[in-house]
């Protein structure tokens, strides 16, 4: 699965440094990257060709005597991006600029997950949203088991789909380029060079809610696993809907919480009667919560443990009731995380899905400069960044 792991292009390495840190010159592109000065010439030339980026002096700096600094900033207006998240109920859209800020989001419910109606409604979002826009690219986003290279579905349980190319379907019903991806690795793309991942080069994005995912960047560098929902942790633990046991998400999943809270309560609750049960101080409730929080813990330990991230985020529906396990989750990490890895930071963060749906376009954005950046031949010269 690792062979997989594509090396950071030289384009994007650049684009990602002026884009989280410009204006820069080209002085600081290099040192912040890594690359020779050569290698930064060679990947900024096509970028600045195709107008992405620009060389213009820095109108907030102090103007000083000599000639002016040029530094690189990037053209937000030169392109834009169209995002798509789709949940089992809802299609959220947002469409950003080359500088991943969103201009504009919409959200359109679905009322059936048959694939025809959801391309159906995705489309009719997306014209809306590229009306009088110059889109570049289309990213979509769903959970599951997708697959960004060939554009396919493979498998996505909450919308019951098999085997959907889903790509080429969405490209032919909009008219635009489109790319898939998974929506936890979407949204830790945009994380990483717009959330909480900027200024780490190893991080890693989980997600709690209704299943517990995971996306991780090492050495910069997106990898394309992460089943961190399927990772067991407790060999007595009960049985998981995938067949195995004692699995994070048997233990810490919403729908897990929601069904031991109601069963203590004896009726069924609602997440919100849940989490305010426990807030009251219900003893009962609120063990229910700190037993998944310790599970959550564990999970975030591995992950410590296996990848050494510098930065945690933790995100997802279920930071909603976080306060009720802070604790637990804290202590389990600290407890469980091995040596170095105890250093890792835990950043709780909730992301809406309108940034879930930004996600998507970054994809997009990610693809395109590392389309211009190979299209003029720049991508061979690569250096990982120096941690
Ligand atoms: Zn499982």
């Amino acid at each position: 699965m690792f062979a997989m792991v594509n090396v950071v292009s030289a384009a994007v390495q650049v684009f990602a440094a002026v884009l989280r840190h410009g204006p820069i010159s080209r002085v600081e592109v290099t040192a912040r990257t890594g690359l020779s000065p050569a290698a930064v010439t060679k990947a900024v030339r096509p970028l600045v060709d195709a107008g992405y980026l620009v060389e213009r002096p820095d109108d907030r700096a102090p103007a000083r005597l000599g000639r002016p600094a040029m530094p690189l900033h990037v053209v937000a207006e030169r392109a834009y991006f169209l995002g798509v998240k789709l949940t089992a109920d809802e299609v959220i859209a947002v469409r950003t600029d080359l500088c991943g800020v969103t201009r504009e989001a919409v959200h359109r419910p679905l009322t059936s997950t048959a694939v025809a109606d959801v391309i159906e409604v995705v489309a009719d979002v997306c014209r809306g949203l590229a009306v009088g826009h110059d889109v570049a690219c289309l990213g979509v986003s769903l959970s599951g088991d997708v697959l960004r290279d060939t554009g396919m579905v493979r498998f996505s349980p909450f919308l019951n789909w098999r085997d959907v190319p889903l790509a080429d379907l969405v490209s032919a019903a909009t008219g635009l380029p489109t790319l898939i991806e998974n929506d936890v690795r979407a949204l830790t793309v945009a994380e990483h060079w717009f959330g909480a991942g900027v200024g780490v080069s190893s991080f890693a994005l989980v997600t709690a809610g209704t299943g517990i995912g995971c996306g991780l960047v090492v050495n910069d560098v997106l990898l394309p696993a992460g089943e961190l929902g399927h990772v067991a942790i407790d060999v007595d633990g009960p049985e998981c809907y995938c067949g195995g046991r004692g699995c994070v998400e048997a233990l810490a999943a919403d729908r897990v919480v929601l069904a031991g809270c109601s069963a203590v309560v004896g009726r069924q609750l609602t997440m919100a009667e849940a989490i305010s049960l426990g807030r009251s101080g219900d003893p009962a409730v609120h063990a229910v919560f700190e037993r998944a929080g310790r599970a959550l813990g564990l999970a975030l330990a591995a992950v410590a443990n296996l990848v050494g991230p510098e930065r945690i985020v933790l995100t997802g529906e279920a930071v909603g009731g976080y306060d009720l396990y802070a604790d637990q989750i804290r202590q389990a990490l600290a407890a469980q995380a091995f040596g170095a890895a105890a250093a890792c930071e835990l950043v709780v963060r909730p992301l809406p899905f309108d940034e879930w749906a930004r996600g998507a376009a970054v994809v997009g954005i990610q693809d395109l400069i590392t389309r211009s950046g190979a299209a003029r031949g720049s991508t061979g010269a690569v250096t990982l960044p120096a941690r």
